[in-house]
């Protein structure tokens, strides 16, 4: 089976990775002209000239990236299975979109008003109360595209600032800390999910999952559980799905989730009986799920900017490297490391440790460090 992937950055190589024991070739399709996935076919369609010829090598297709015109989704799915369907994407791709859905099925979000102009910028921010998160509808990730307004008077600089025609304006959450919940879909409905991850960002990007996430009650769990599993069913997914919440007094805030593997869900390529990746190739491909219980306790550090002294990761027992095969960067994702532990203090040090080779590593600050 040829699994066609719409994107071709590192989710797309990290799926090819897990398929290949199944036997599973890939296909990858870029609209972005700068494809990292390094391995598998890549198809380079900056202007979509070649649609024809990725339909023609591939049995089903799947993404690795939501950024895409959802149009090429379902052109696509009009002659090949396409896994999530479209509508995913669709909503994925637009925060009004996702907040409303999440409104439809009792999923908590924080209270949100839409702008289209500095002045219902504004009159968002007096109506909302300040502080709050002013985000691009569309377009979004890693944190671009935001600006947190203290004071109403703030909309016209973060108006300018943010460059967008309409946006996404959110009462800003006081949250103890953020969390994941992974889940996969299977083609006949059977829904499996991850042990929660906590996510520790720092200049918005992800830096530090923990998994199992420590301390998450039974009920947070359940409540994660029915969220997600709410998503899935009301979409007909097929495949990984992952919902981004915020901790707080009152129990769970959703932020936002994606419609594919995720970054918050590296760790289970060592760290779980099955990946995220092998799994969504499973799901896709209409296989039975595998087991997603933990294999002991397990951060994910993600590699940003530099790639540090590999050679002093590599020889640590405890740690697992995967590097993407991409150019050192400012605020690029280069690669990511598991490191296994059997207690959480155990993991504290070993993940300080590794994190010191790697330059640039904010400090390891999360529910573990806080006492
Ligand atoms: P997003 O692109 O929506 O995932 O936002 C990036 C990061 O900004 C999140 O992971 C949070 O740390 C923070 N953030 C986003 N929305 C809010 C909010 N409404 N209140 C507080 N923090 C937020």
């Amino acid at each position: 089976m040829t699994i066609g992937v719409l994107g071709a950055g590192q989710l797309g190589r990290m799926l090819a990775l897990a398929g290949y024991p199944l036997a599973k070739s890939f296909v990858f399709y870029d609209m972005s002209g700068s494809p990292s996935a390094g391995l598998g076919e890549v198809i380079v369609d900056r202007e979509g000239k070649y649609l024809d010829d990725f339909l023609a090598r591939v049995d089903r297709v799947t993404y690795e990236f939501e950024h895409l015109p959802v149009e090429v989704a379902e052109r696509i799915a009009q002659h090949k299975p396409v896994y999530p369907a479209p509508r995913a994407l669709q909503v994925c791709q637009n925060r009004e979109a996702e907040k409303t859905l999440f409104g439809e099925l009792g999923i908590p979000t924080p209270e949100w008003r839409i702008a289209d102009s500095a002045e219902s910028l504004q009159a968002a921010a007096e109506a909302l109360g300040c502080p709050v998160v002013a985000k691009s509808n569309t377009e979004g990730y890693d944190g671009k595209g935001q600006a947190v307004l203290k004071s109403p008077a703030e909309a016209a600089e973060a108006w300018k600032a943010i460059g967008h025609s309409r946006l996404m304006v959110e009462k800003f959450v006081t949250f103890s800390r953020e969390i994941s919940i992974i889940a996969v879909r299977a083609i006949d409905g059977n829904v499996v999910f991850y042990p929660m991850a906590e996510n520790v960002h720092h200049e918005g990007i992800l830096r530090y999952s923990i998994a199992p996430a420590p301390g998450i009650s039974g009920d947070l769990e359940a409540q994660a559980h029915r969220y997600i599993k709410s998503l899935l069913n009301e979409l007909d997914y097929v495949g990984v799905l992952t919902l981004e919440l915020f901790v707080t007094a009152d129990g769970l805030v959703a932020n936002e989730m994606a419609p594919r593997v995720h970054n918050s869900g590296h760790w289970t390529i060592e760290g779980a009986k099955t990946s995220q990746f092998e799994n969504h190739v499973r799901a896709v491909s209409g296989h039975p799920l595998g087991a997603t219980d933990a294999r002991g306790l397990s951060c994910m550090i993600n590699i940003i900017a530099e790639h540090g002294d590999t050679d002093r990761i590599l020889e640590l027992p405890y740690t697992h490297l995967h590097l993407y095969g991409k150019g050192e960067r400012p605020g690029r994702k280069l690669g990511h490391v598991n490191v296994l532990a059997d207690s959480y203090d155990e993991l504290k040090w070993r993940v300080r440790n590794c994190a010191s080779f790697l330059p640039g590593s904010p400090e390891f600050s999360c529910s573990l460090t806080k006492g």
